[in-house]
This record gives C-alpha cells, structure tokens and sequence, in this order.
C-alpha cells in the first residue's frame, strides 16, 4: 500500500473518496486526478477513503483493486486509507443524537409514496413532510430524516460559482438512516470530512446538488463547512456519467500516462509540447501547473473510448 507520512502543516487537506462498487473508470480517473493535482499544486495533505457506507453495493476486494490503481498512476496519500464501514457505528450514534435533539424525525414513506406525492424541485423528487409531525414509535418507521429549513443555503464552489439552494423547496427532509439501517452517504461524509480534517472537497460535478443537503447537516452538527470544487463529469456518448457499476471500461494499467494525460485535458490543462517519460514526472509537472481555473464548469460530450487509444 502506498503511503508517504506528511511533513507539510498547511491548511489543505484534500481527498479521493472512492466507492468499491467498480475497478476506477476514465470519470473516476478524472475526479482523482482533480483532485489530487489540486492538493499537490497548494502544498496540501491528500486522504484516499473508502466509501463503502452501502454494503449492498460493495464489492469484495474491490477496494484493494482501486488503490493498486492509484499507486500505479503514481497517487500518493498521506495515511492508510479510511474505509467507512469502520465507523458505522459511529454514523449511527451521530444520527441519534439528532434524533433526540428533534432535528431528525422518523418516517414509513417508501420511495413510491414520495413519487405518488409527485412533487418536484431543482435536485429531484421532494419529501413531501408527511410524517415530519407524527413522531411515530420507532416500530412503524422505516427511515430517519433530517428536518430542512427555508433559509437558503449559499456556497461557492470554486469551479462552479456562487450557488444557493432552498432546501425545504428543492429537497425537503432527506433521509439520514436507511431503511436497511445504515447511514446514508449524505452524512456519513459530513462526518468522514469532519474526522479526517478535510478542507477542501474536490470531486465531480454529480454531487454538486448534495452540497447543500451536507453543509445543512455540517450547520446542525456544529462542523465546518470545507471549500468544495465540483469538477466536469465524463459523460458517454448517449450523455450519461460513467459509472462503476455499470462496468464502463475500466483505465487500463498499461496506459497509464496516457491517461494521466487525457484526464488533465479533459480538466482544461495545458500540456507541454515534451511527452512525459513516466508517471513520476507528470505529477510534477501538474504540481507546478495545475489551474483549478482552467477546469471547464460542466461536463460536456466525451467519449469514454476514445481516452483509451494509445
Ligand atoms: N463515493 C462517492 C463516489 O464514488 C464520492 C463521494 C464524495 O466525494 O463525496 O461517487
């Protein structure tokens, strides 16, 4: 396992949270990339975590698979890789307490009773509220979720601009603990961010729309919110994110320079005119040159082949 201990006290810590749903992909590969670069380029700390809080998804030896993955693109983190199903105990003990402090209520609405509801806003389907007020016996819910406010929720995303959500209107009460009695991804990460020290999130532009749902929960649980970058997604030919599950093409360890190389264009990077001799030297370049200005604002057509022609 690759790992360098850090000396640096700067107050960057950034990080790569990938789930062990799927060997790494082209869009994965570019959110790795953003990410790191981003680290390096401001003298920071970089974390690996393993985001495997659904364990219906989860894949055996999955995650092993995708840090050989990084080492090999010459990725290095500072400290042995979080896994959050380590802590789920944790998640769940957070989650009570904001059970008993009355941000968070108990609800038996299934997915289809919120679609029956039909109601929709700027980030999807929207919880229509109608077990908020029924404090129901812990036997007749099936999720916990998290009460959300009118009050706009204003961050700035350091690719995206200035973006402000009304999380009552666009989202409603979201669920923090699942039916299948795991915390769900919204706040275990604010809880992983807030454990590791990380400052800055850098990762692809789909979970732009779960920022606010993260700073709400950050808010109510006294954290700070970290500086976020949503990155461009990687998109198929029919426009649809690449994703693991799906078994889209895995980056190939053989072409591994090349696509270092393919994902720093696609962030908007300039190359130099020389090739690269290995994966050791593009890092330091992209140190030195990386411009989280030049990354593009949204995603655009890709063509996940195409990066895999030498
Ligand atoms: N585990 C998520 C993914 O693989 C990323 C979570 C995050 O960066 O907040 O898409």
């Amino acid at each position: 396992m690759s790992s360098r201990p850090s000396t640096r006290t700067i107050d960057y810590v950034g990080r790569f949270a990938p789930s062990p749903t799927g060997p790494l992909h082209f869009g994965s590969l570019v959110a790795a990339v953003g990410s790191f670069a981003d680290a390096l380029h401001c003298g920071g700390t970089w974390l690996v975590r393993i985001d495997d809080v659904d364990q219906t998804r989860t894949i055996p030896g999955m995650a092993q698979t995708i840090l050989r993955q990084l080492e090999y693109f010459g990725f290095r983190w500072s400290q042995v890789p979080v896994q959050q199903s380590a802590r789920k105990d944790l998640y769940l003990e957070i989650i009570e307490k904001l059970f008993t402090q009355d941000h968070a209520f108990g609800c038996r609405c299934t997915r289809q009773d919120v679609l029956a509801a039909g109601i929709r806003g700027a980030a999807g389907l929207v919880y229509p509220g109608t077990c908020r007020d029924h404090q129901l016996a812990p036997d007749s819910y099936r999720t916990i979720r998290i009460k959300t406010g009118s009050a706009p929720i204003r961050f700035n995303d350091r690719i995206a601009g200035e973006l402000v959500q009304n999380l009552s209107h666009d989202v409603g009460d979201f669920v923090i603990k699942r039916a299948d009695g795991y915390a769900a991804y919204q706040i275990a990460v604010v809880i992983d961010d807030h454990l590791d020290h990380v400052t800055d999130v850098v990762r692809g532009a789909d979970l732009l729309a779960s920022t606010p749902r993260q700073i709400h929960l950050q808010h109510l649980l006294g954290y700070a919110t970290p500086r976020y970058a949503h990155l461009p997604l990687v998109v198929d030919s029919g426009g649809r994110k690449l994703s693991k599950h799906d078994r889209d093409r895995p980056v190939e360890m053989d072409q591994a320079l090349h696509s270092l190389v393919a994902a720093w264009q696609f962030l908007g990077q300039k190359i130099p005119q020389q090739q690269f001799v290995d994966v050791e030297e593009f890092w330091s370049f992209a140190a030195r040159h990386w411009s989280i200005k030049k990354a593009p604002a949204t995603g655009h057509y890709f063509e996940s082949a195409e990066t895999q022609k030498p």
